[in-house]
């Protein structure tokens, strides 16, 4: 099994193109889509060598394991994106420390993300999951609650509604996960048709981002294809 940093270049190398292949097929600039490093379970040393590989996004799921990368490589210019679960009582030290959270799903969480932003940072850029299928196991708001939800984020004084995320159901055949991705694609067209102003969709992992690059994705985030399975969390 490949683990740790040591086959990283060649599997960074390898996203790299299949990302600039998919925006190619796609007719997209490669330049309009961020690959986001998923390193959650990581060691630090790793996001170290990615960053050494010219990767400026970070994606992470857990706050305190995070906190940790973000103190070791503070020196470095980064860009941090929450993508985990977000909790009542994690809210602070997210809104102290991250540029971006993906996972935004509840009002009273976004209204606490807000108050806590600090006045020194700009606004926390945020996007809202949308929970597509309406699977009980997920989170996300649901298709037809997402205007007005939108609209309450976008009220908000400290934080700066993006776009949309989604964590679709796993399908085998690639042309029925694009049906996902589109549909995300579709309601964030619906929100600007409405006075929204959303440029972000973030959608496609490991399994799936070239499809959710035909699909218009900006963001896509990567944790397995760039690391190798993840060790299972104690
Ligand atoms: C872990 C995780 C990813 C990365 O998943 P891979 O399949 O390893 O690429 C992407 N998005 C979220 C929200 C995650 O929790």
């Amino acid at each position: 099994m490949l683990r740790g940093s040591q086959n990283l270049p060649r599997r960074l190398q390898a996203v790299r193109e299949r990302i600039a292949a998919a925006a190619d097929r796609a007719n997209r600039s490669v330049s309009e889509i961020t690959l986001l490093a998923v390193t959650k379970a990581q060691p630090v040393d790793t996001l170290r060598a990615v960053a050494d590989l010219q990767v400026r996004d970070f994606g992470e799921s857990y706050l305190n394991e995070a906190m940790t990368k973000l103190d070791a490589l503070a020196t470095l210019p980064l860009t941090w994106h929450f993508v985990g679960r977000l909790q009542a009582n994690k809210t602070r030290s997210i809104a102290e420390h991250f540029h971006w959270v993906h996972g935004l799903d509840r009002l009273h969480i976004a209204e606490r993300l807000s108050a806590q932003r600090p006045f020194h940072a700009p606004p926390l850029q945020v996007c809202i999951q949308v929970n597509l299928a309406e699977e009980a196991s997920k989170g996300g708001v649901p298709p037809a609650e997402l205007a007005e939800f939108a609209r309450a984020v976008a009220g908000l004084p400290r934080l700066r509604l993006r776009g949309l995320m989604c964590l679709p159901p796993v399908e085998s055949e690639p042309a029925r996960q694009r049906v996902w991705f589109a549909r995300l694609r579709t309601l964030r067209d619906t929100l600007n048709e409405q006075g929204g102003r959303l440029d972000t969709l973030s959608m496609g992992m490991s399994a799936d981002f070239e499809g959710a690059i035909l699909e218009g994705a900006t963001v896509v985030r990567i944790g397995s294809a760039l690391f190798g399975p993840r060790p299972a969390r104690a």
